[in-house]
């Protein structure tokens, strides 16, 4: 790409330029270099995408799952030939280090890997002789057009927790990625192109709201997943559900991690220190409030403060670079902002991560890790998400008073307690409101034969992305009663 390039709409199997009016920058987040434009494509590409693939569909439901996951095989082997370079676009449009686009990219693979399996996994079940001579089945069948919306922060891996298992379910689906990191999926489609997928089987259009309003409202596309922020995730269930569309919409998050006095305090602050500062603490599954319990309070924010100032940060393609910036010019004023609320309501910047000197880099969009201690509990800033590297500290006597903190929040994507006990951890799981549950864990990101079980306002839905529940909510069961009335007659 150039600085002037635009990039292409991939529909029904071709490239092609939509008719579009208004275009945005993609840039570096690391340097603030253009590395191209993306068209912000009319309603009228959905329309178009659309009805490739409701044709396609016709088509592809027929192909049996055998050999539908022939093309998912040899879109693992070219993602894995194409891995390296796939993760340096991630890691130039989105800022993250290349470690952290690597492993973006092989949870990515490993949902494909998963996908394979459909052939068994799509399987209904049945029962002989429900009455005499009759019998019941269930059939799994496919919806027909899927839709995929993601956001910014795993422009490499969100997709992938759902398209594979669309496609392997016999749909055909349109994927719209986050406008401001395009790049990724523009490579993933060239690579899905090289499998020989029938046309009109996936589809990628490039664009912001009006893209995904037309997708809310046009009657051939029969679902919608959606991953990014809370108010938006709300608003997309809402109109999906009004216009009789299966939705599963993922939302944003604040985690809660509690460190008790008989945690490994070395490891915990490892593993924390990754979990709050990694991916510049733009994961929906970072830790963003540790709460200290009794005697673990000094010793832990001794370290983790330790921990947050010798974080090498700087741009993700260099080696040694331990954090990179954050996405935006926006979103870095956005952070600081959002510190010095912090600080105007009590809180202590114990270390500051404001307005650094990045040597190299001094156009990029970096904030150092930040760690807020005493962070009032009923404070605005310890309900909202931040999105940066931002750690708030809090401290409770017990671990009752951090489960109610924890429970009464409106979010319930991931919480994580860091003790040497199997008694306080089998309590923590058994009480604490979220989906992901992190036993000195950081990062409780689950594998793609695992659901993404966000709760609360992290989730809005029924069934989540990736493994048996990507694949009920990408098909409608079918139940079939059966009599032959002659089936006893000799042949
Ligand atoms: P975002 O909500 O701004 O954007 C997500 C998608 O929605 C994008 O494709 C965007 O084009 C579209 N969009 C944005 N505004 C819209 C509008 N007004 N109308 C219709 N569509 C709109 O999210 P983001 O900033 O790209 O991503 C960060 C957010 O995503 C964070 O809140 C994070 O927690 C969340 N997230 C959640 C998960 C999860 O699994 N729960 C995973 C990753 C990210």
């Amino acid at each position: 790409m150039t600085p002037n390039q635009t990039l292409s709409n991939y529909i029904n199997g071709e490239w092609c330029d939509p008719n579009a009016t208004e275009f945005l920058t993609i840039s570096n987040p690391a340097t603030a270099d253009i590395l191209g434009k993306v068209p912000l494509s009319p309603a009228s590409e959905v329309d178009r995408a659309a009805q490739a693939a409701a044709k396609a569909f016709k088509t592809w439901r027929r192909v049996p799952a055998t050999d539908r996951v022939q093309y998912l095989f040899k879109l693992k082997v070219l993602l894995d030939e194409n891995f390296e370079e796939i993760s340096q676009t991630i890691t130039q449009e989105c800022g993250k280090t290349l470690a952290e686009a690597r492993g973006e990219m092989r949870r990515a693979i490993e949902n494909v890997e998963v996908a394979c399996g459909i052939p068994i996994l799509m399987q209904g079940y049945n029962s002989e002789d429900i009455a005499k001579g009759i019998d019941e089945m269930m059939i799994r069948q496919p919806l027909g057009v899927t839709a995929m919306i993601t956001p910014f922060n795993f422009p490499g891996m969100i997709p992938f927790w759902f398209m594979p298992y669309a496609i392997a379910c016999g749909n055909t689906c349109i994927i719209k990625p986050s406008e401001r990191v395009p790049l990724t999926m523009q490579k993933v489609f060239h690579l899905l192109e090289q499998t020989g997928l029938p046309n009109g089987v996936v589809n990628l259009v490039n664009g912001a709201k009006a893209v995904v309003d037309a997708i809310l409202e046009h009657p051939a596309i029969r679902s919608v997943s959606f991953v990014g922020s809370t108010p938006i995730a709300k608003y997309v269930y809402t109109q999906a559900a009004a216009n009789g569309k299966r939705a599963q919409c993922q939302g944003g998050a604040k985690n809660p991690v509690i460190v008790l006095p008989d945690a490994d305090i070395e490891m915990t602050t490892r593993i924390m220190a990754d979990s709050a500062f990694g991916c510049a603490g733009q994961r929906c599954l970072a830790a963003s409030i540790a709460i200290t319990i009794g005697d673990a309070q000094k010793p832990f924010t001794d370290s983790i403060a330790e921990a947050a100032r010798s974080r090498k940060v700087g741009y993700g393609l260099e080696s040694g670079t331990q954090m990179g910036p954050v996405i935006t010019a926006q979103s870095k004023a956005r952070i600081e902002r959002l510190i010095q609320q912090g600080e105007a309501e009590g809180a202590t910047v114990l270390v500051d991560g404001r307005q650094p000197e990045i040597s190299g880099y001094e156009n990029g969009y970096f904030v150092r890790p930040t760690i807020l201690q005493d962070v009032n509990p009923a404070g605005e800033i310890a309900r909202t998400e931040i999105f940066g590297p931002v750690l708030s500290l809090m401290h409770f006597e017990t671990i009752d008073q951090a489960i109610t903190l924890i429970n009464s929040g409106q979010y319930g994507n991931m919480a994580c307690l860091f003790t040497s006990s199997g008694a306080a951890a089998r309590k923590f799981r058994y009480e604490a409101e979220a989906g992901n549950i992190g036993i000195n864990i950081g990062v409780a990101a689950p594998m793609a034969f695992f659901p993404f079980s966000g709760w609360k306002e992290s989730f809005f839905g029924d069934l989540h992305g990736q493994g048996h529940q990507a694949i009920e909510f990408f098909t409608q069961t079918k139940v079939v009663i059966e009599r032959w009335q002659d089936w006893t007659r000799q042949f």
